[in-house]
């Protein structure tokens, strides 16, 4: 067994429940930096992993490695992805209850790192289903495909998922994979059209550019230039040196056919149009009506024959449109195209990992979600991330009480009451009908007559103004809060302050695709297009829910989900901006810290005891302790621990004896049998 406990001063302790001063955030952190130091990049908070990005390739992920971490127990061996990985995985097969492994944290911080190696763990370590040998490739081979349409380089991350991703793993009565089922979230659409600089568009654009053969190339007319296409030169940033889009073309071409995928050329013949649509120019005729000017690009699409252009064309000429309205539903129209088509590649990708009505069958469900986001400016987009992260603290809040209540109850322990911040305030303040921001942002662009974001926010004012988790720059005396604009309102987040521009709120929530454009994608030749876009649509007169509300919907299901499930976390840091090895920034740990909600975490933890072992286990450990029970005890377990600490002087307030388990209140008495031990 590791002795992690003694070598505390030089690599920290592996649990933070075992801290001493488990109140103070600078403990916390030092604690951290000190096993950072040493390259141990996980730690617990009791059955919480916290995890740090190490930003280089660490010996600690190998086939061996994962021997060594199954079948065994947290506490006897240094934490790790794969003990979390392993203990989820046994918890599933001997209580036969649903599991789920909830990881978070902000951009850059691992989240998906850590995803992909839970899900390399169970395909290598769980036995193999005979007539499902390839179920486990085509799980893994699902990551390749979703990373190329659903990633992208930003200022913080090389590779970052731009949409929220819940993953069921299915297992047949014997722990093999059998099933699988993927959930996606709000894909940020807008990046299609528009990238801030340094930033790129999703992978697959410069995949198909780099990797594509000129047969290919040719037949989709496109040349291999990036900076060509107008929607690829927003971030001028077209080539990244971490990032070789030659080598991952072919492995997600591989991987489209593990999946089973046989019409690759209709999704790309999308991706291209996607590229010859941001191409289109408009100009001006007699009339003062838009067209579209440019030959070639009707040319082009015409032959890529996704979108019918010259029907475009008539459309726009038919409904006049001016230059501006014309460019942006252009614009509107490539974000729907991709963003439906990404919908649609989920769908595939389940058909192929397709969940089996499977007697005996139980499920671990990986959640791999944006983080708390605080940017220098907020719209929309981070309004519904950070939604959705109250509503995950919420959850944890409530199941973390509840797994303790209900450990105490199984052991026969008197419950201790916790205090703690119960976030349910911001939630309704949010997502309440009504009067919740949501509820007033589809009401403002449901309303008739002059609508606009300002107008929205007025709404927000009269409705929520006095709030004490909503703030605006109109003080309650009437005078002005200077240090707010005036396009503001900000919200007192569990996890901190944030200020959002209601710029834009009114546009995204709406969604809307011009009601002709859509006509002329029900005509389109390409299949996957008309399975996105339906002529029941067209049809339909009721207006499809916003997008705030579609989001809000999703996250409830999703909370059912993970509340019928046992959880498991995994808490994400990045430890620098500068994406380099050996750098840990502590204000920047301080902030997450903070955003993660750790030491609250810790704190709810640590309420009544520090510290819990089996019976067998601490009497396997520490029985050398005492003449007693050295070398073996042949009593009763409760009996034979109780007989330990009566001989190692424990005094009644220290720790209580539960039906399997000993409950030790403060490391300290953990400390001073573990140094008995070493001396
Ligand atoms: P986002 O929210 O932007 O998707 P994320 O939390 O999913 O971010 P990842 O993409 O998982 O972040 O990690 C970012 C990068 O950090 C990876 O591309 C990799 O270079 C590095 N990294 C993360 N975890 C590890 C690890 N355990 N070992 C080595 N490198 C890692
Ligand atoms: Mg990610």
């Amino acid at each position: 067994m590791e002795s992690a406990l003694t070598a505390r001063d030089r690599v920290g302790v592996q649990d933070f429940v075992l801290l001493e001063n488990y109140n103070s955030e600078a403990a916390f952190i030092e604690n951290l930096r000190r096993r950072f130091r040493e390259n141990l990049v996980y730690t617990y908070i009791g059955s919480v992993l916290v995890s740090v990005n190490p930003y280089k390739e660490l010996e600690i992920y190998s086939k061996q490695q994962m021997e060594r971490y199954r079948g065994v127990s947290f506490y006897e061996i240094s934490p790790h992805i794969y003990a979390l990985s392993d203990n989820t995985y046994r918890a599933m097969r001997t209580e036969r209850k649903d599991q789920c492994i909830l990881i978070s944290g902000e951009s850059g911080a691992g989240k998906t790192e850590a995803s992909k190696k839970i899900l390399l763990y169970y395909a290598v370590t769980c036995p193999a289903n005979d007539h499902m040998a390839a179920l486990g490739d085509r799980l893994l081979q699902s990551n390749p495909v979703l990373e190329a349409f659903g990633n992208a380089k930003t200022l913080r991350n090389d590779n970052s998922s731009r949409f929220g991703k819940y993953m069921d793993v299915q297992f047949d009565f014997r722990g093999a994979p059998v099933g699988g089922h993927i959930l996606n979230y709000l894909l940020e659409k807008s990046r299609v059209v528009h990238q801030n600089h340094g930033e790129r568009n999703f992978h697959i654009f410069y995949q198909l550019l780099e990797g594509g053969d000129d047969d290919l190339l040719h037949r989709l007319d496109l040349d291999r230039n990036p900076q060509n296409y107008k929607y690829l030169v927003k971030g001028n940033c077209p080539r990244v040196s971490s990032i070789s889009d030659k080598n991952n073309w072919k492995t997600v071409m591989k991987a489209l056919s593990v999946i089973g995928f046989s019409d690759e050329e209709k999704l790309l013949n999308i991706i291209a149009s996607v590229l010859h649509l941001g191409n289109t120019h408009f100009g001006e005729g007699e009339e003062g009506e838009t067209h579209i000017t440019t030959e070639t690009q009707i040319r082009n699409l015409e032959k890529v024959r996704t979108v019918p252009l010259a029907l475009m064309d008539a459309q726009i000429c038919k409904n006049p449109l001016n230059f501006e309205q014309a460019m942006s539903a252009r614009d509107a129209l490539a974000k729907a195209m991709y963003g439906r088509t990404f919908t649609w590649l989920v769908e595939k990708i389940n058909q192929s990992l397709a969940l089996k009505v499977n007697k005996g069958s139980s499920v671990i469900g990986l959640l791999d979600i944006y983080g708390f986001e605080v940017l220098q400016h907020n719209s929309f987009e981070q309004f519904c991330i950070n939604y959705c992260n109250e509503k995950l603290q919420q959850l944890f809040i409530e199941l973390t009480l509840r797994s303790e209540q209900e450990e105490y109850e199984t052991e026969g322990i008197a419950w201790e009451t916790v205090k703690y911040f119960d976030n349910k305030i911001i939630c309704d303040l949010i997502e309440e009908k009504h009067k919740g921001i949501i509820s007033i942002l589809d009401e403002e662009c449901l309303r008739p007559g002059e609508t606009c974001d300002i107008s929205f926010l007025e709404k927000l004012e009269g409705t929520l103004g006095g709030h004490p988790h909503f703030v605006t720059h109109k003080l309650a005396n009437g005078k002005t809060r200077r240090v707010m604009s005036r396009e503001e309102f900000r919200l007192l987040h569990y996890a901190g302050e944030v200020n959002y521009n209601v710029n834009g709120f009114m546009d995204k929530n709406n969604d809307l695709l011009n009601r002709n454009l859509k006509e002329v994608m029900c005509q389109s030749d390409n299949q996957i297009l008309n399975h996105c876009f339906r002529r029941e649509e067209v049809i339909d007169q009721k207006r499809p829910e916003m997008a705030a509300t579609q989001f809000k919907n999703s996250l409830m299901k999703l909370m059912e989900i993970l509340m019928s499930k046992e959880p498991s976390y995994v808490r994400c840091i990045k430890p620098n901006d500068a994406k380099q090895p050996g750098r840990f920034d502590e204000v920047l740990v301080r902030h997450q810290v903070k955003y993660l909600g750790l030491m609250e975490n810790l704190r709810v933890r640590r309420a009544g005891f520090a510290y819990r072992r089996r019976f067998e286990a601490f009497l396997q450990r520490y029985k050398p302790l005492c003449p007693d029970t050295w070398p073996n005890w042949h009593g009763k377990l409760a009996d034979g621990v109780s007989t330990l600490v009566n001989h190692l002087g424990y005094k009644a307030e220290e720790y209580k004896l539960g039906r399997s388990k000993i409950f030790i209140r403060f490391p300290k008495t953990l400390f001073t049998t573990e140094d008995a031990l070493e001396a």
